[in-house]
Formats: C-alpha cells, sequence, structure tokens
C-alpha cells in the first residue's frame, strides 16, 4: 500500500462528533454549535453525553442526571442526526472525557471521532491529565463563544507537541451569547428563557420546577 493509498483510505474513514457538557439546561447554544460542526466536518452524526458528576464543576446544587439527560433527549428528538448517550451518567463516580473517547472508540471502531466544544473548554481540557493521550483518539473542534479570542487560545496550545496541533479544529458558530448559568438564574429570577433553548425543555423546566432554588 502506498502513502496516497494510505491517505485515500484516512479520508474516507466515518465521521462522527461527540458534544459533551453538563447541560443544566441544554440550550441553542449547544445545539447550533453540535450542528454546525456536523455540517462543516461532514459527521455522520454527534452524540450529546450529558456529564454524570462533571470533575471539573463545582457547582453543589447541580440538577440530577437523569433530568439533565431528559432534557437533551428532548432537545436532539427534532434533528435526525442527533443522539444522547446515557455512557457517563450510568458510570460510576467522575466521568473523564479520556473513558469516554474509549468506550465510545470501541463502539465506534474505525471511525474518526470528534470531540466538539467550546473554545473556553477546551482550555479547561489542555490542563487536564492525559490530553496527548486524548488528542491522539480524536480531534477536538472548539466552537468559538461570543467574547472568546481565539489568539489566546493558540498561545496556550504553543506549549504542545507539533502533532497535536494538528487535532484541534477551531469552528465559528453564529454568535449566541447563551449561557446555563444565565438560563437557570432566568428561572431563578422569573424572567423568560423562551427562545434561548427548545420549547420542548423550556416546558420540562416548569413542570419539574428545576432552578427556582
Ligand atoms: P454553564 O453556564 O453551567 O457553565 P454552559 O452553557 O457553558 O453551562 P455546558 O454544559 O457547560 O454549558 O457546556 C457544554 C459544552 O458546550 C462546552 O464545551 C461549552 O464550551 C459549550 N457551549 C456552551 N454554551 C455555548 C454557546 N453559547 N456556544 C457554543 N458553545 C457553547
Ligand atoms: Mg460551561
Amino acid at each position: 500500500m502506498n502513502a496516497g493509498m494510505v491517505e485515500n483510505d484516512r479520508m474516507k474513514k466515518r465521521r462522527i462528533g461527540l458534544m459533551g457538557g453538563t447541560f443544566d439546561p441544554i440550550h441553542h447554544g449547544h445545539l447550533v454549535a453540535a450542528e454546525e460542526a456536523r455540517y462543516q466536518f461532514g459527521m455522520e452524526k454527534v452524540i450529546f453525553i450529558p456529564a454524570g458528576i462533571p470533575p471539573h464543576k463545582t457547582r453543589k446544587d447541580i440538577s440530577q442526571a437523569w433530568h439533565r439527560f431528559e432534557m437533551t433527549r428532548r432537545a436532539v428528538a427534532t434533528n435526525p442526526y442527533f443522539a444522547v448517550s446515557d455512557i457517563e451518567i450510568k458510570r460510576e463516580g467522575a466521568s473523564y472525557t479520556i473513558d469516554t473517547v474509549r468506550a465510545m472508540g470501541e463502539i465506534y471502531k474505525g471511525w474518526e471521532i470528534f470531540f466538539i466544544t467550546g473554545a473556553d473548554a477546551v482550555l479547561e481540557i489542555l490542563t487536564w491529565k492525559n490530553v496527548v493521550e486524548l488528542l491522539e483518539m480524536c480531534c477536538f473542534v472548539a466552537a468559538t463563544r461570543p467574547g472568546f479570542k481565539l489568539e489566546s487560545l493558540g498561545r496556550k496550545l504553543a506549549h504542545l507537541p507539533q502533532g497535536c496541533l494538528e487535532g484541534i479544529k477551531t469552528l465559528e458558530v453564529p454568535a449566541l451569547a447563551i449561557s446555563s448559568t444565565d438560563i437557570r438564574l432566568r428561572v431563578w429570577q422569573g424572567r423568560p428563557i423562551k427562545y434561548l433553548l427548545p420549547e420542548a425543555v423550556e416546558e420540562y423546566i416548569y413542570q419539574n420546577k428545576l432552578y427556582l432554588l
């Protein structure tokens, strides 16, 4: 097999996107970023993976995993390319991205895996252990959030080995200044959340009286 054939083979790999997050609650920022990444990188599907006990979150009043799973399930239901996985919430203890990517690599053998995150989250990831191993297993797609400067990403990445940098792609998504934190605060204050997230998720929040404490 010559080098050209190897390259050809690599290019033909089927592609899948993984979108990890707390999703407390999931909102249109997450959904737009995932859809844009899917389109731009030719992924066959994107799997949303709500985190079990997020190792990097310190907020104590994080909603129960099944609420976050159920909101995510409702949010992705209208997109045939989207799915949700309970792999992290079923796992005991803290969820590490590396374990999730490893497990998904077993299920999707031979596929090219993309891990979709916000650019802010990519900076966090670089502080994690096993980052080099992680970058060997998947590519990262970093969606830029409003107010985030890509140059600072470049500086933070400068210390990584050259091969690693190729595994981090950036993606510009339409500016969406939506965050779960703001949505939770709005619910608590009785301000509207309509149009910030899917209607089915909005209904779920009110029906289950989430974010009122
Ligand atoms: P919180 O405010 O509680 O931190 P969040 O809105 O940042 O919540 P997370 O569940 O923490 O949502 O984020 C999951 C992933 O989605 C992360 O990689 C994050 O960077 C990304 N993300 C969150 N909001 C947006 C947005 N508006 N546009 C693009 N990506 C986003
Ligand atoms: Mg966040």
